[in-house]
C-alpha cells in the first residue's frame, strides 16, 4: 500500500479495496515498527488519526469524498494543530498545545486528510540538517548514518521511508526543497503568499512560505489544491486566483525555455552532483525543451544577505517567547530580568540563540545601516536578477544542494560551512519565487536533487514539468531498502 500514489489510494479507498481506517492503521504501524531508526515524529496522534480515518470512511461510504479523503499524512511540527501539541522541535514550546489549527492544517483537514501526527524538524526551523532539534536529530532512510537535510527533515525522512503518504513543510530559505533533494522526494515552496502562513509559527516573516513534501509532483499537486489561496487571516496572503493544479500535470512542455544561471554550477558543486544533473537537463531536450546559459549575478551574495534578513526577523519574531504568556518559564525566577533571560536562555537552544543575537546586532541602532539597510537593497538586486532572467526563459533549473546527504555531526561546529548548503534555494526566498526538488539519478546510492524555478505563481507549470520527467524516468519510484 505504501509504494502507491495518492491518486491511486484514493481510488482504491473509493472501490473500497481497503478502508482509511486500515490504510492509517497501515502506516500507524510502520511508524511504530521504522521510525525509532529514523525519529521522523515528534509527535505521533494514533487515536486522532483513527477517528479522522473513520470519519473519512464515513464520507466515502456517502460517496462524498474528495481526492484527499482518507489519506493520511503529517505535518511539520511548525503548523499549530488544536489539541495536538505544536513544539517547532524546541524546549520552549516542549509542552504548548495550541489552541487553534493553522489555516493549512484546516484546510488539508476539511478535504478529509488524515492527519498521522507530527514530524521532527531543525529548532523553530532553522538549520539545514535536523541537527538542532530538542528531540534528537533525524536519520536519512537512505544511509542512516547521514543527515535528511533540514529543517523539514522529519517531513522528508518520513515521506522518503513511506510512514506517510505525504507531509507539509516550510521553506524559509531551502527548507523543503534541500531535505526533498537529500533524501530523494519531490519537494514544492510556492511563491511567497500563495499558501497561509496563518497558525505556522514564525522564524523570518517575510520569508517563510508553506509548501509540500510528496513522492512525486501529481502527489504534491493533490495537497497544493487544498493549501493553496488566499486567508484573510493572514495579511500577507496573496489574493490570487489558484488554478486547479492536478489538471495542468500532462500540459506538453515542448518549446519550454529551460534557463541555466552559470554562477550554480560553478566553484563548491559536487562534479558527481554537476553530472546528475546534466543528465535531468538531457531527458528535458528530449521532451522539446530549449537550454540556455543565464546569469543570476547577485545571487552568490544571497547567503550573506540572507544571513542578516533572517535573524533580524527572527529576533524579532521570537522576543514572544518570554516565559510568561506561554512556552517555558524558568523555575523560581529572582525578578522580571531574571525571568526572561534564565527562560529564554533555558528554552532557546544554540542555533537558535546564535540567530537572535545576529540579529538584535544587526537591527541595532548602529549597525542597522551598514548591514540590515545593505542587505534589503542587495535582497532587491537579486530579485531583480530573477525578473531579468524570467524575460528570456519560462523556468530556471539547476542543483538543489551543491553535495549529496553529509554524515550526521558533520558540520555542527561550523555554521558557516553548514549555511552554504542553501547556497542554491535562498535566493528564491529571497525573491518570494517558488521553487521544487525533484529527485534525479542518485549519486552513490544517494540522492540528488534537481531544482526548478518559476516565475511568480507558476506553481502549475513548475508541478507540470516535474511531473513530465516523472512520467519519463523512474528516480522517483526508488525507495531506500530497510523500509519495506
Ligand atoms: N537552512 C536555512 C536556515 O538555517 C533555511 C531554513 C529554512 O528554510 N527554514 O535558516
Amino acid at each position: 500500500m505504501q509504494n502507491k500514489s495518492i491518486a491511486e489510494l484514493a481510488a482504491d479507498l473509493r472501490l473500497r479495496k481497503y478502508s482509511s481506517t486500515e490504510l492509517t492503521r497501515h502506516y500507524l504501524d510502520r511508524i511504530a515498527r521504522l521510525d525509532p531508526r529514523l525519529n521522523s515524529f515528534i509527535t505521533v496522534d494514533a487515536e486522532a488519526a483513527l477517528a479522522a480515518a473513520a470519519r473519512a470512511d464515513e464520507a466515502l461510504a456517502r460517496d462524498e469524498g474528495r481526492p484527499l479523503t482518507g489519506i493520511p499524512i503529517a505535518h511539520k511540527d511548525i503548523f499549530c494543530t488544536k489539541g495536538v501539541r505544536t513544539s517547532c522541535a524546541s524546549r520552549m514550546l516542549d509542552d504548548f498545545v495550541a489552541p487553534y489549527d493553522a489555516t493549512v492544517v484546516e484546510r488539508l483537514a476539511a478535504a478529509g486528510a488524515v492527519m498521522l501526527g507530527k514530524t521532527n524538524m531543525d529548532e523553530f526551523a532553522m538549520g539545514s540538517s535536523n541537527e538542532t532539534s530538542y528531540y534528537g536529530p533525524v536519520a536519512n532512510p537512505w544511509d542512516t548514518s547521514r543527515v535528511p537535510g533540514g529543517s523539514s527533515g522529519g517531513s522528508a525522512a518520513a515521506v522518503a521511508a513511506r510512514l506517510c503518504a505525504a507531509a507539509t513543510g516550510t521553506d524559509t530559505g531551502g527548507s523543503i526543497r534541500q531535505p526533498a533533494a537529500l533524501c530523494g522526494i519531490t519537494g514544492i515552496k510556492p511563491t511567497y503568499g500563495r499558501c497561509s502562513r496563518w497558525g505556522m509559527i514564525a522564524f523570518a516573516s517575510s520569508l517563510d512560505q508553506a509548501g509540500v513534501m510528496a513522492r512525486s509532483a501529481a502527489d504534491a499537486a493533490f495537497l497544493l489544491d487544498e493549501m493553496a489561496g488566499f486567508d484573510e487571516r493572514d495579511s500577507t496572503s496573496a489574493e490570487v486566483p489558484v488554478p486547479d493544479y492536478v489538471d495542468a500535470l500532462d500540459n506538453d512542455i515542448s518549446g519550454l525555455r529551460i534557463g541555466l544561471p552559470k554562477e550554480f554550477f560553478g566553484e563548491g558543486l559536487d562534479p558527481r552532483v554537476g553530472a546528475a544533473i546534466e543528465a535531468a537537463i538531457r531527458e528535458y531536450e528530449k521532451l522539446g525543451a530549449e537550454i540556455r546559459e543565464i546569469s543570476l549575478p547577485n545571487s552568490p551574495l544571497s547567503v550573506p544577505v540572507y544571513y542578516v534578513v533572517a535573524p533580524a526577523e527572527c529576533s524579532s519574531n521570537l522576543a514572544r517567547f518570554d516565559g510568561v504568556r506561554y512556552g517555558h518559564r524558568c523555575a523560581d525566577p529572582a525578578d522580571l530580568e531574571d525571568l526572561y533571560t534564565r527562560s529564554r536562555a533555558e528554552g532557546f537552544g544554540a542555533e537558535v540563540q546564535r540567530r537572535v543575537m545576529i540579529g538584535t546586532y544587526v537591527l541595532s541602532a548602529g549597525y542597522y545601516d551598514a548591514y540590515y539597510l545593505k542587505a534589503q537593497k542587495i535582497r532587491q538586486l537579486i530579485a531583480d536578477d530573477f525578473k531579468r532572467a524570467f524575460e528570456e526563459v519560462d523556468v530556471i533549473m539547476g542543483p538543489t544542494t551543491p553535495s549529496t546527504a553529509f554524515a550526521l555531526g558533520d558540520k555542527m561546529d561550523d555554521p558557516v560551512a553548514m549555511y552554504l548548503n542553501d547556497i542554491y534555494t535562498i535566493a528564491t526566498n529571497l525573491a518570494g519565487l517558488p521553487g521544487m526538488s525533484i529527485p534525479v539519478e542518485p549519486v552513490e546510492g544517494m540522492p540528488v536533487g534537481l531544482q526548478l524555478i518559476g516565475n511568480y505563481f507558476d506553481e502549475a507549470r513548475l508541478l507540470n514539468i516535474a511531473h513530465r520527467y516523472q512520467h519519463l524516468t523512474h528516480w522517483h519510484q526508488a525507495a531506500p531498502a530497510g523500509f519495506e
